[in-house]
């Protein structure tokens, strides 16, 4: 094996066009990465260092890395890159991408352009927070979005969910296997499925209406959520089910289609988009929003890129090792 490489160096546009950029260096983008890499394709990956689940202390779910740091988890990865000469990592995000004749033109944000052949979006979402009043203060240690991540910790203790939509009452009544003590607060607003309430109410979940004032506890630790009324009531964790969107616009510059109801990239089976030559991966595209499927669709378009960019080569009777200076890459497909 050979030594590590410098964690920031990259194929520049001298050495020519690479195989793939990967766009977000998230457990979706590493994975990819990792399987394209060891197929010894030149791919460089650019990540700005904002991983969705940023908040959190503990990764919970994946197995080997349960109860991981997300940033320990991320640093692993990077490591685990590193000693493969084929894979670059940079840290910068990605301002514009172009489509130009037979590959793809990506504009760093200190300005430099990268090409290659064909671009996978591992780029992540962004959850839309409660607007209550130092939710921040707790977000991530005992305000949590997803029971099966963080579910376990507070199993047995005094939860609520917040939020007024059919999703939140979902929550709130899956969120009966971890805890007896689960109360839906609507924070002012009401629950318009009769249904949804109906089965809170027969599974014994009560529906708080009032308006919330404020969370309090000891650090980032809930103790009790305080009404605009004065009332209080002591909670240890707090749910919410997020509003959601896409954490870069690339995709939407490229000119992909997103799905209507939930905003994610629309691809098939094998993550390739309605743009030909850009693929996408992780909670960008559809799928469960955990850690290990993400991983996993990164390293399913990860062997999908392969076997477009083999396809490719195969028609013009160019399939090369890329073992030594041999490097005969053919257009992206149009
Ligand atoms: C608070 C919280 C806790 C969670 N806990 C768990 C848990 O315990 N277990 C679990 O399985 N899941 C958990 N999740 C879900 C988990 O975070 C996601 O499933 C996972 O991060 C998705 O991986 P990804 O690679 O698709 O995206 P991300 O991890 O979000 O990575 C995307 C990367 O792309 C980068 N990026 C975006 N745009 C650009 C650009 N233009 N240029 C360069 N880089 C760019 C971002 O900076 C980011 O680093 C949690 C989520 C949250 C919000």
């Amino acid at each position: 094996m050979s030594k590590p490489k410098a964690e920031n160096s990259s194929p520049s546009t001298n050495e020519g066009l690479l195989d793939v950029i990967i766009i977000g260096g998230g457990p979706a983008g590493l994975s990819a990465a990792l399987i394209l890499g060891r197929c010894l394709r030149r791919v460089l990956v650019c990540d700005s260092g904002q991983p969705r689940n940023a908040a959190s202390h503990a990764l919970h779910g994946y197995l080997t890395r349960d109860g991981t740091s997300p940033a320990e988890f991320l640093k692993i990865g990077r490591e685990q890159l590193a000693p493969y000469e084929t894979i670059a990592f940079r840290h910068a995000r990605v301002q514009d991408v172009e489509r130009a004749e037979g590959h793809f033109a990506a504009v760093l944000e200190d300005g430099e352009r990268v090409s290659s052949r064909m671009l996978l979006l591992a780029t992540g979402l962004v959850d839309e927070l409660p607007q209550i009043e130092n939710f921040r203060q707790f977000y991530g240690v005992s305000a949590h979005n997803c029971p099966f991540c963080d579910g376990w910790e507070h199993r047995g203790q005094p939860i609520a969910v917040v939020g007024c939509s059919k999703d939140a009452a979902e929550l709130a009544l899956e969120l009966r296997l971890w805890s007896k003590d689960i109360i839906l607060c609507t924070n002012g607003g009401a629950v318009c499925d009769r249904e949804a309430l109906d089965l809170l109410e027969r599974n014994g979940v009560d529906v708080i209406k009032t308006a919330i004032a404020r969370l309090e506890g000891k650090g980032s630790e809930l103790e009790r959520i305080v009404f605009q009324d004065g009332s209080e009531n002591a909670r240890r964790a707090l749910f919410f089910s997020p509003g959601q969107h896409q954490r870069s616009h690339l995709a939407e510059m490229l000119g992909c289609e997103f799905c209507e109801d939930d905003g994610c990239v629309q691809c098939g089976e094998d993550a390739s988009t309605c743009v030909p030559g850009v693929f996408v991966a992780g909670n960008a595209s559809r799928g469960l929003q955990l850690v290990i499927a993400a991983a996993a669709e990164g390293m399913q378009a990860g062997f999908k890129i392969n076997s477009a960019l083999l396809e490719a080569d195969a028609e013009r009777g160019a399939v090369k090792s890329g073992a030594g200076d041999e490097k005969h890459p053919a257009p992206i497909p149009n």
